[in-house]
């Protein structure tokens, strides 16, 4: 998991199948995003349903959505702090400092270009998931002395989940 993610270089049956494998998990453990090395896979993609924030900070869910060799662009000089969590890292959370909007362009399953001018949370969520893809976890961009004080913590996770790092 702390490894860099190759890119894809076809859609093959094989790609598909991960795909509808890394959805279904997704939506069995009712996470709002998984990327590929959180399953294994050291691929550069990553699902998500996250759709858009409404102004009331509500964040509604669409159909699950395959971001395949995602390139995140743009980000805005404005950022946000909010809480965080992530699936490879049960009931830990923490906030995170981040852009407020970005772009991201990827391919679909049907290997079509996409561009999203992303902001709040579903730009948290696009960040955080693209993350995955460089061996990076939210707690990694926690600094200072916050971070300290989540170490006790992080020790019993990794004892308790045997997260690799
Ligand atoms: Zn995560």
């Amino acid at each position: 998991m702390r490894q860099k993610a190759e890119p894809v270089e076809a859609i093959t049956d094989e790609i598909r199948q991960l795909c509808a494998d890394m959805i279904e998990t997704m939506l069995t453990i009712k996470g709002i995003g998984l990327a590929a090395p959180q399953v294994g896979k050291l691929l550069r993609i990553f699902v998500s349903n996250v759709d858009y924030e409404d102004e009331e900070g509500e964040i509604h869910l669409s159909d699950p959505i395959v971001y395949i060799n995602p390139i995140i662009s743009s980000p805005s000089e404005e950022l946000v702090k909010r809480s965080e969590g992530c699936l490879s890292i049960p009931k830990l959370y923490a906030y995170v400092e981040r852009p407020e909007k970005i772009t991201v362009e990827a391919m679909d399953l049907e290997g079509n270009l996409f561009t999203k001018e992303c902001s709040g949370y579903l730009a948290r969520n696009i960040m955080h998931e693209n993350d995955h893809l460089n061996g990076v976890l939210f707690i990694d961009r926690i600094k200072g002395k916050r971070r300290t004080l989540l170490e006790p913590e992080l020790r019993r996770i990794k004892q308790n989940y045997f997260l690799k790092s």
